[in-house]
């Protein structure tokens, strides 16, 4: 009996090492989806990370469904704590062009007009315009809002108002170029909102876009919204902007070259170009000198397949240049993501979905892969030492980084290039339960970084070993940076205990990044540890913010 009462009570309530699979005593340390013990997020970095990561695919552990409901409630925490606040971050990170996608903007943005009290609602609808800015977003938008409430005035009149606030040639090209999604077209939305046509060019593409061209005089059309009957009416009173007469000309062509010459007269989108006409090589060529340059990007591999993009072709020439132009790319806020998936797809010579192929031209992978890194906010470096540690778990293998074809795991490697691109002395390290050798670095293209990581083991994770590995090794680091999705649970020490003990010996100040991937509620950084760090990974800005945290 003696030798059962010997219990080590400074093993059991230890504060200093404390095995993953228990909560460290007296902290606010919750179970993780692995079972381990890692801290929540508060709900406003939850927030970030939903605006910038979605929830579309899921992760590892949770499914799409269960994140979308976990993210859903912490929004609307967010949102009854203060709703203004919520519009400004909305609009600050939407406008910005810091997300991957906007569909998490448009759908938070339908929930402060769901839950926000009536000043949160005016600042939503005060700012429509600024995260739905194409007609598709718009579509989202409405088929978001109409699943959560019903069509009162102030949304009606927020509705109308993105159709008024823009000049007449605008509108024309948001009707040719995205005419539905979702279910939705202008047409249903003209109903709903009924807008007093401020022009009589607005009045025309208004009447255009509810009944078409064919029609002659006035029309009432009617859709039920949710069981309600609409009419809206608008007079033969305006002429229709060029565009769109262009647009109606075009769907009556009857050969290649009438088609590529209204493309260069008036700039038709491919949007505009009736499907049969899209496997000609002419009619890309037109397209392709005044494409923006999110289509441009999206149709590498259609272009290269028909042979318009080719070694040494113009083509080819012409979209080396438009990618290497930095001011451009943001001003077409494209972001990072893009670059890499389009860089990932483009270089394997076929499309994740779909039976096309192509021949990869090599110069254009460089250009993809020399714009990714221009996409991100300016980087001014920290100058320090820093460790750059992926988790390559197995949990960092599933799931997607905002519905990509990225898996997490695929994406912190480019993440963490960008960081030791600009840095002059740093080390990037893999692990799961152990080191994993990597060998990556910012001089290799991203398709094969992408390529040498998605094919790594499944295994166990330990997000301490890189503060264990620091101490052992004896090196000084100003920083760890750990990309990860903070589900640890394998090790006999927390991360933020293996950070102390790290600091105690070698560098006081080391501070320690967590790069979220994923949009779960977890995080390795203790909250009370002011030398901790949470970023968002793949928010355009999160390079700056960790080399301005680590230089202060
Ligand atoms: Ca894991």
């Amino acid at each position: 009996m003696e030798a059962n009462m010997a219990i080590n009570y400074a093993k059991l309530f230890n504060r200093r090492v404390t095995p993953q699979s228990q909560p460290i005593p007296g902290s606010t340390q919750v179970r993780n989806s692995a079972g381990g013990y890692s801290w929540e997020v508060d709900d406003w970095t939850r927030f970030d990370r939903f605006l910038i990561l979605g929830a579309e695919g899921g992760t590892y552990y949770i499914g799409e469904r269960d994140l979308v409901k976990q993210n859903h409630d912490a929004l609307v925490r967010c949102i009854k704590a203060d709703g203004i606040r919520a519009v400004n971050r909305i609009v600050e990170i939407s406008d910005a062009g810091r997300a991957p996608k906007n569909d998490p903007a448009i759908f938070t943005l339908a929930l402060v007009v769901t839950h926000g009290d009536a000043s949160a609602k005016a600042q939503a609808f005060a700012n429509l315009n600024k995260v739905c800015r194409i007609g598709t977003h718009l579509f989202h938008f409405a088929e978001y809002v109409n699943a959560m409430r019903g069509w009162g005035r102030g949304l009606r009149n927020a509705v109308g108002h993105w159709y008024v606030d823009r000049g007449a040639e605008d509108l024309a090209h948001q009707a040719v170029k995205y005419q539905q999604r979702d279910g939705w077209s202008h047409a249903d939305l003209l109903r709903l909102a009924h807008p007093k046509a401020p022009s009589r060019e607005h009045e025309a593409v208004f009447r255009w876009m509810l009944t078409g061209a064919d029609s002659l005089g006035e029309r009432e059309v009617k859709r039920k919204v949710r069981g309600e009957d609409r009419i809206a009416k608008y007079a033969a009173v305006g002429e229709l902007p060029k565009l769109i007469e262009a647009f109606e000309q075009v769907k009556r062509a009857t050969n290649v070259i009438q088609v590529g010459k209204l493309i260069d007269e008036f700039d038709l989108p491919r949007e505009a170009i009736p499907t049969q006409w899209l496997n000609e090589v002419a009619v890309w060529e037109a397209l392709l000198q005044r494409m923006p340059m999110t289509a441009m990007i999206r149709n590498l591999g259609k272009m290269t397949s028909i042979g318009l993009v080719q070694p040494f072709s113009d083509a080819a020439k012409l979209i080396v240049r438009k990618l290497g132009d930095e001011t451009a790319l943001k001003r077409a806020r494209i972001h990072p993501l893009a670059v890499l998936i389009a860089e990932k797809v483009y270089a394997q010579g076929k499309g994740e979905k779909g039976s096309l192929t192509w021949k990869p031209v090599p110069k254009i992978v460089d250009a993809l892969d020399a714009a990714f890194y221009a996409t991100f906010q300016n980087v001014e470096p920290c100058g320090k030492p820093v460790l750059l540690a992926l988790d390559v778990s197995g949990s960092m293998g599933g799931g997607s980084v905002a519905g990509s074809c990225l898996t997490p795991r695929e994406a912190s490697a480019a993440m963490a290039l960008v960081t030791a691109a600009t840095e002059e002395e740093y080390h990037i390290m893999g692990f799961s339960n152990r080191f994993i050798p990597l060998n990556i670095s910012p001089r290799m293209r991203l398709d094969d970084v992408v390529k040498r990581i998605s094919n790594l083991p499944f295994e166990a994770t330990d997000c301490a070993l890189p503060m264990i590995w620091a101490r052992e090794n004896a090196v000084n680091v100003s920083a760890l940076i750990t990309y990860t999705d903070s589900e640890t649970w394998a090790g006999n020490i927390h991360p933020a205990q293996a950070l102390r003990q790290y600091r105690s010996e070698f560098v006081g100040d080391a501070k320690a990044v967590v790069v979220g991937m994923t949009s779960n509620g977890f995080t390795l950084a203790d909250p009370n540890d002011r030398g901790m760090l949470d970023v968002v990974g793949f928010d355009t800005t999160a390079p700056a913010v960790i080399a301005d945290f680590v230089r202060d």
